[in-house]
């Protein structure tokens, strides 16, 4: 095929395919107001309304990453405090700032009906199982804010289950659980009862392992990618992704540049230096922003669509086509040359197009695999309610 070819099949796919971004996040609790208006082509914004529209984005996950801190009263206080702040933020966005241009959907019915209706579905999660602290009710209230995914851990261990990434500054030892812990059997539990999709990014492998063999409804990695590519502790092993794919879940492969290759030494240290520096891991503030831009041009990442695709045809490979989908991690660390904010998704289907993928399996990676894994939650949930009903 010639490029003009690629170029026009992308388009015409593009267009008629339901896209969906598992991993969003929003830079600050000013999000949403005229401080930082994701209503506008914003340039502190990889993920705004303007960039979706142009990129042909339907919906995404907006998380509302909360940061791993002591846990004691003040750590739990100020997690929960984090999250509700955030999805504060976000319910602005949907019922004050813009609802004539996005929606909050809360189903898989609801993303459908408000693509439809030509808006942005906007889905709600929250990275980072802290912000329950140790109380399972807090599960129940974030759902009823709408709620639909919780990433069960991030950088350092938590009262649910360990990290991929052991945080040495909060104490942490190599493992903590062995895995899930006893509360977070429970909380995994609460999540199936409720209907809310569990997310295994940023955990451990054993964790991994225990939450796939503890939930009754299959498991999501929002934004991951894979090992045998990179050795990077953020990316899943192939025994990972089989484990995931048996339990008919699906890995949303990761836009950050550094989980996708080997960086140069110079930037790795930029980077590093840079979070060090802010004391806030990747997530991308204002002031976090600006210097990636200074570090960019310096020092240009690695990584590009290609190399993306790489990591989307590995899990393929090992998972299924029926198991690999996609979150950017944009506004939290991600954005590559060629796929650096939401305007350009396109690319990211040219490159697809152009290594064969067919427009069904297009329609899969872009959205299909992971609303299919939504609707199985959500029978999940219903059946396990009428089952209380009834007992
Ligand atoms: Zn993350």
């Amino acid at each position: 095929m010639t490029d003009r070819q690629i170029m026009d099949i992308a388009n015409v796919v593009h267009k008629k395919t339901l896209i969906i971004d598992t991993h969003v996040d929003i830079p600050d609790t000013n999000y949403a107001t005229e401080v930082l208006d994701p209503g506008i082509d914003n340039p502190k914004l990889k993920c705004d309304l303007v960039k979706m529209n142009k990129g042909g984005i339907d919906g995404v996950f907006l998380a509302a990453y909360v940061k791993q801190k002591e846990r004691n009263e003040q750590g739990y206080k100020d997690a929960y405090g984090s999250a509700i702040a955030q999805l504060e933020a976000m319910h602005r966005l949907t019922e004050k700032m813009y609802p004539d241009r996005c929606e909050l959907a809360t189903s898989t019915a609801g993303v459908e009906r408000i693509a439809e209706a030509g808006k942005k579905a906007i889905m709600v999660g929250i990275e980072n199982g802290f912000a329950i602290g140790k109380d399972l009710s807090k599960i129940e209230e974030f759902y009823n804010l709408g709620v639909r995914y919780i990433t069960l851990g991030h950088n350092g261990h938590n009262d649910i289950c360990d990290s991929c990434k052991p945080n040495e500054k909060l104490g942490d030892k190599g493992s903590e659980h062995d895995g899930l812990s006893e509360f977070g059997r429970e909380v995994v539990a609460e999540m199936n009862r409720l209907g809310v999709i569990a997310d295994v990014s940023h955990i451990s492998e054993k964790s991994l392992y225990d939450v796939v063999e503890v939930s009754g409804a299959p498991v999501i990695a929002s934004h991951s990618g894979c090992l045998a590519l990179w050795d990077h502790p953020r990316n899943l092993n192939d025994k990972q992704l089989k484990v995931l794919a048996k339990n008919g879940g699906v890995i949303q492969i990761v836009a950050v540049a550094g989980f996708l290759i080997e960086d140069s030494p110079q930037r790795g240290k930029a980077v590093s230096d840079v979070a060090e520096q802010l004391d806030q891991g990747t997530i991308e503030t204002p002031q976090f922003i600006e210097k990636m831009k200074e570090i960019d041009a310096k020092y240009p990442p690695a990584a590009d669509v290609d190399v993306f695709v790489d990591h989307i045809e590995h899990a393929v490979k090992v998972a299924g086509i029926d198991h690999v989908g996609i979150g950017s991690d944009f506004d939290g660390g991600g954005g590559i040359p060629g796929f650096n904010d939401h305007s350009e998704a396109l690319n990211v289907t040219i490159e697809l197009v152009r290594r064969g993928y067919s427009e069904d399996d297009i329609i899969k990676i872009w959205g299909g695999n992971f609303l299919r894994v939504w609707t199985e939650v959500e029978k999940v949930a219903q059946e396990l309610q009428r089952g209380s009903e009834n007992g």
